[in-house]
């Protein structure tokens, strides 16, 4: 992996991150040899550092853009990218989630950034063209994608997950079902699921992942731990969860615990209270 820039990593030849800073989202980048590129994720409130990234890494066109879930921080730019003549792909999950509450979501999300409307007057969600419900292939010159629904029975972090791999370079982009080094966000997922995606992908063949919020990790076993190790945490955190819903100890105590111990070093702290509070709502 060379770094070509302070937040952009060459994983290969054709294939960069952009590693978000402080576990904001990462963005993928696959060129073809022709300059034409997919894009891997893409949020509009960091729109001026993709174009960077795209001009940097000697893309001369976004040809196809994927959503790897559903949530603001991953598709919000779809619009952008459609009205320059990309091609938007997602899985049915993820088309479903956004037909369904996209639009409430985006202005949620986006509300709060008015400068955004300033700036793109007509902006607005935009859903995928393109879906799969299992698999799918997007090949570019001298690379192939391999897409795959991955939300364990229709719900993992969200109902649209889906991952891409690069059989031949040995790369998983995981999207939110790995976080590293950051705590979470488990307020649109379903936990049990979300284990048995985990131990589905954590069975493959890569040399690198990269997870959906936090540093790329090279290497297999590298890899593999990274997995079982956000495994742990969602399972102790799920059980966590189910105690205090039964009422046998206070959303405090589940996010002391969440904050000590193994978890202490993990950023975001504000997600746990977040994810407490919205599972312990639904649970009542
Ligand atoms: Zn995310």
């Amino acid at each position: 992996m060379e770094k070509i820039a302070p937040n952009i990593c060459q994983l290969e030849k054709s294939v960069f991150v952009i590693v978000g800073p402080e576990g904001t989202t990462n963005f993928g980048i696959v060129r073809g040899d022709d300059g034409c590129a997919l894009v891997i994720d893409s949020d509009i409130r960091r729109i001026d550092e993709i174009e960077a990234a795209l001009s940097m890494t000697g893309c001369s066109k976004v040809s196809y853009l994927f959503n790897t879930h559903e949530n603001f921080d991953h598709s919000s730019a779809n619009h952008y990218f459609e009205k320059k003549g990309a091609t938007v792909i997602a899985s049915e999950g993820c088309w479903k989630a956004l037909m369904k509450d996209g639009e409430a979501k985006f202005a949620e999300m986006g509300g709060p950034v008015p400068e955004l409307w300033q700036r793109f007057p007509d902006l607005k969600m935009g859903l995928p063209h393109v879906t799969f419900s299992d698999t799918a292939s997007v090949y570019l010159q001298g690379i192939t994608s391999r897409l795959r629904y991955s939300a364990f029975q229709g719900q993992g972090h969200s109902k649209g997950d889906a991952v891409v791999f690069f059989e031949k370079e040995g790369i998983l982009f995981a999207g939110d079902l790995l976080y590293v080094d950051f705590h979470p966000v488990t307020i649109y997922g379903h936990i049990s699921n979300w284990l048995q995606s985990i131990d589905r992908l954590r069975g493959e063949d890569f040399k690198s992942v990269v997870p959906g919020h936090g540093p790329v990790v090279e290497g297999q076993a590298a890899g593999k731990q990274a997995f079982a190790k956000f495994r742990s945490y969602l399972e102790d955190f799920h059980e966590q969860l189910l105690t205090a819903a039964s009422g046998r100890q206070s959303a405090e105590e589940v996010r002391a615990h969440m904050m000590s111990g193994a978890y202490a070093r993990l950023g975001k702290t504000w997600m746990v209270q977040r994810n407490i509070e919205y599972f312990l709502k639904e649970a009542r």
